[in-house]
């Protein structure tokens, strides 16, 4: 029985001593959680104030990146727009150098076309202006045996007027026309020759009439031709009853050729077969606005030479 008491009692003991132990390790751990409660709290709070002071320093940078890049791009569209408006002034000034460099390049091309070009193949030749005795044109091309009404007179046309006198011919040709050259250049010594013999056979009243000055004068710059067909037995008197006469005045423009002495003309008796080489412009402003060599001021009449040939 005292053992059994005595055992209860050691019993008693070591329960006791393991309940104060116990409570003595749970103090010391709640102690020691405690400790890193406020540990983790304090490291919390030091987060937080860090997580703050980013936020605000980020904050501050974004709006200073924003500000710096609004900056920049308002600076490049400047700088852009600067550049577009060099652009534009290098390109208007390009614009520029091109149009003088065109302009100077058509003058020196119409001084040059000028130059080339003899201003007497468009004078008007009247009562009182001649061409001087001693004019020749300065190149002329011997018309084909074909287009010419006398064989083998070997008439003779100024060089750039010749080949739209033979256009002219072809063409008619092909309408069914027979259309020929009966006088093209005279020198003023077969002028001279021409006319004393109509002299003799008419007197020199009538000879003044059809072979006077005029008319001379287109001959000897070689640009004129006495045109003839087949029919009115070379008869130049019935020339304008004649189709082909029909057909130059309604085409002969087209060629550059002219009629220089119109029915009812105040300038010199009317002469249906003589044609004159003005160039196509002038020609087909003459016919287009129905109007006659001879009507226009000579100054008008100037402004075609350039063109003389094209
Ligand atoms: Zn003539």
């Amino acid at each position: 029985m005292i053992n059994f008491l005595k055992k209860m009692d050691i019993i008693y003991w070591v329960m006791l001593t393991i309940l104060v132990l116990l409570v003595s390790i749970i103090g010391i751990l709640a102690w020691l959680g405690n400790n890193h409660i406020n540990s983790l709290n304090k490291k919390i709070e030091l987060l937080s104030s860090n997580i703050t002071l980013l936020e605000t320093t980020s904050a501050s940078t974004t709006a200073e990146l924003k500000e710096s890049i609004t900056q920049t791009h308002s600076d490049l569209s400047i700088a852009l727009n600067k550049e577009k408006q060099n652009v534009g002034e290098i390109e208007e000034l390009l614009g520029t150098v091109k149009k003088q460099n065109e302009e100077i390049s058509g003058t020196v091309t119409t001084l040059q076309k000028l130059s080339d070009i003899d201003p007497e193949l468009l004078q008007k030749y009247s009562k009182v202006f001649f061409l001087s005795e001693h004019y020749a044109p300065a190149r002329m091309t011997e018309i084909p045996d074909d287009y010419e009404y006398f064989e083998s007179k070997f008439s003779k046309l100024e060089s750039q007027a010749y080949p739209y006198l033979e256009n002219m011919l072809k063409a008619s040709t092909a309408d069914d026309l027979e259309i020929y050259v009966y006088s093209a250049y005279r020198s003023y010594e077969e002028q001279l020759a021409l006319k004393s013999q109509y002299t003799v056979v008419y007197g020199s009243g009538t000879a003044n009439q059809f072979s006077a000055d005029q008319g001379y004068s287109e001959h000897q710059l070689g640009t004129a031709v006495d045109l003839m067909t087949t029919g009115i037995g070379g008869n130049l008197d019935n020339f304008d009853g004649t189709e082909a006469y029909q057909w130059l005045l309604n085409n002969a423009y087209k060629f550059g050729f002219v009629l220089s002495y119109p029915q009812d003309n105040k300038y010199y008796v009317y002469e249906p077969w003589h044609w004159r080489f003005v160039g196509v412009k002038l020609a087909t402003y003459l016919h287009n606005n129905n109007k006659n060599f001879y009507d226009l001021e000579q100054r008008e009449i100037d402004e075609y030479l350039v063109n003389l040939f094209e």
